[in-house]
């Protein structure tokens, strides 16, 4: 098991894709800090599901997008394990309307969540990782950061974002001997896509070269690769939408 003995810090890891990550990640050894924001439930069953794996978990509230949430979010998992090794910025939710119906609040909402999140958790754990010289940062974007989607523009604008963001760490960290890499799921059945009407979910299946959705734990494969072996990998874009964006 390559993360024996490391530490995962998984936002949004109670539902979904960072629940598979989670569960991926355990499975090669690692313990999770799942959090969540709004599920307590959901974090706990994630727990019950490593510990039932014989890993560990510790469900931390935070919403990504406080930057004092994060604070107390990341001092925690350090004041219980130690050490953090591995970051995955998973947490994001969605709103989608055509621009001249989207209400300011929403734009702010999803940027918060989706991109800023991601800039919080790295302030805090890049300086810790940087002491240790050692790192590896995910974040996870989505096939509308690269192709773009009607009624997506935040969402869009803040996944786009996240490529930019975590290109441009990955030159700021590399020497201190941490990797800062971002994975792009294409369409995943999950919470988040729930509200897509039928003829919603054709259209989409009839733009995927690979003619099925895919999975959490297809998703979840991808960041393990990229938190255990991939040691000469920085900076990269890895898609995982079955040929959505091609
Ligand atoms: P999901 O099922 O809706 O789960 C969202 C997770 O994020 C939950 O754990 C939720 O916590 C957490 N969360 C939401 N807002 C948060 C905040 N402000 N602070 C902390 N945690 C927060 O979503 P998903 O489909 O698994 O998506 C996971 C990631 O993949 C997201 O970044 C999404 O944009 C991306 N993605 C998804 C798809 C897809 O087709 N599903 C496609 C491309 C990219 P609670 O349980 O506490 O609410």
């Amino acid at each position: 098991m390559t993360l024996q003995g490391k530490v995962a810090l998984v936002t949004g890891a109670s539902r979904g894709i960072g629940r598979a990550i989670a569960l991926g990640l355990a499975a090669e050894g690692a313990r999770i800090a799942i959090n969540y924001v709004s599920r307590p439930d959901a974090a706990a069953e994630v727990r019950q599901t490593l510990q039932a794996m014989g890993s560990d978990g510790l469900p931390v509230q935070a919403d990504v997008a406080v930057a004092t949430d994060v604070a107390r979010m990341v001092a925690q998992v350090l004041e219980h394990y130690g050490h953090i090794d591995v970051l995955v910025h998973n947490a994001a939710l969605h709103r989608g309307r055509r621009v001249q119906r989207l209400p300011e609040a929403d734009w702010d909402t999803v940027l918060n969540s989706c991109l800023k999140g991601a800039y919080h958790c790295c302030q805090h754990v890049v300086p810790h990782m940087s002491a240790r010289r050692s790192g590896r940062i995910i974040t996870i974007s989505s096939f509308v950061g690269l192709i773009g989607w009607p009624g997506d523009t935040a969402y869009g604008a803040a996944k786009a974002g996240l490529i930019g963001f975590t290109r441009s760490l990955a030159k700021e960290v590399a020497a201190y001997g941490i990797t800062a890499n971002v994975v792009v799921p294409g369409y995943i059945p999950t919470d988040m896509t729930a509200a897509l009407t039928p003829k919603n979910v054709d259209d989409m299946l009839g733009l995927i070269p690979l003619g099925r959705a895919g999975t959490p734990e297809e998703v979840a494969e991808v960041v393990t690769f990229l938190a255990t072996r991939a040691a000469y990998v920085t900076g990269a874009v890895y898609v995982v939408d079955g040929g959505l964006s091609l």
